[in-house]
């Protein structure tokens, strides 16, 4: 029999938890397939860990892993990678957004198509404040449009792939992880099941729309060099427009004999390019404290408990 690992990012789920375990066994046990529960513990601050080691003395296929503190859901989703031994490997919230219900149709059509991973995306955006919606709405198009990997409207992280596929995501040792980029860049055969979006069953979000911009905008550094293009195309114009400049004051200056006035335009064309030079460094600047982070090298994740000996501790 084939066996699944089911990754479950949490970060202070201790509401969320309980239920999630038993919808999830209950939609597990009617699949023909053995399981193993795969928990990682973002450094939670509440009761989430004692939560998982009670339930991995209760059920032998609960598997949990306990940061040394909080390391963001891109490094717990890691984690869980590097630590699933399954045929198929799912990634999942612990608030129940995912459904667990659609794992044994996501199970069907891996097992009897010919598909190495099956992707799900919410075709609603309900439950969501309409500001945050058109946010992600806009940011999809401008990905798209400016980056090599084509990332889906309303794409979740829940998945189900096979292991070669995670086998991939796992030899990108990235420091900095955008999933939604990786998952499109390893490329594999998806399939794409929509659904109505859940809102979360317990607890809340610990995306705040400020955490969502700095997710978004390392989206786009990560999988795009256009940003970077950007200052070139500013300088060129710029240059244009001087050259234009001077030849209208040189013929003002020879026909009409006008003396150069104008205090106030000089400083308004200062501060103007001033502002676009200190905005194109910026953006060299987002691409250089990437490349310092990769360069050092520094562990995606540090297990400090796990109640499982043979796990990757630090990666
Ligand atoms: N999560 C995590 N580390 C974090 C933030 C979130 O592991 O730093 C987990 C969280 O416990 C949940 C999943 O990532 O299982 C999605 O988080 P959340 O539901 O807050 O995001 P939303 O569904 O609102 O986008
Ligand atoms: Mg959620």
């Amino acid at each position: 029999m084939k066996t699944i690992s089911v990754i479950v990012p949490c970060y202070n789920e201790q509401e969320a938890l309980p239920i999630f375990y038993n919808e999830i066994t209950q939609v597990l046990s009617r699949c023909e397939i053995t399981y193993e529960l795969i928990f990682v513990d973002d450094g939670s601050s509440d009761n989430t860990l004692p939560e998982l080691r009670a339930l991995s003395e209760k059920d032998s296929r609960v598997v949990y892993l306990s940061f040394s503190r909080n390391f963001g859901k891109e490094a717990a989703m890691f984690a869980g990678f590097c630590n699933a031994s399954g045929d198929y490997i799912a990634i999942m919230d612990a608030d129940l957004q995912d459904p667990p219900a659609l794992l044994p149709e996501m199970l069907k059509i891996l097992e009897s198509e010919d598909y190495d991973s099956v992707a799900t995306r919410r075709v609603s955006r309900k439950g969501e404040p309409p500001v945050r919606s058109w946010f992600a709405r806009k940011f999809y198009q401008l990905i798209n449009r400016i980056s090599d990997v084509d990332i889906v409207d309303g794409a979740r992280d829940f998945r189900l792939m096979k292991k070669s596929m995670v086998e991939a995501i796992v030899a990108m040792n990235e420091y900095n992880r955008f999933s939604k980029g990786i998952f499109a860049w390893v490329g594999f055969r998806t399939y794409w099941l929509p659904y109505e979006n859940i809102e979360r069953v317990a607890g809340e979000t610990k995306w705040s729309f400020w955490k969502l911009t700095k997710y978004a905008i390392d989206g786009i550094i990560n999988f795009s060099q256009i940003p970077l293009n950007i200052s070139s195309w500013f300088g060129i114009v710029m240059t244009l427009c001087s050259f234009l400049f001077m030849a209208i004051i040189i013929i003002r200056k020879l026909i009409f004999g006008d003396p150069v006035a104008g205090w106030a335009s000089t400083i308004c064309i200062i501060i103007f390019i001033s502002g676009l030079q200190l905005f194109c460094i910026g953006i060299m600047g987002q691409y250089l404290a990437k490349i310092y982070l990769e360069t050092k090298h520094r562990p995606h994740f540090i297990v400090c408990e796990s109640n499982s000996d043979t796990i990757v501790k630090v990666k």
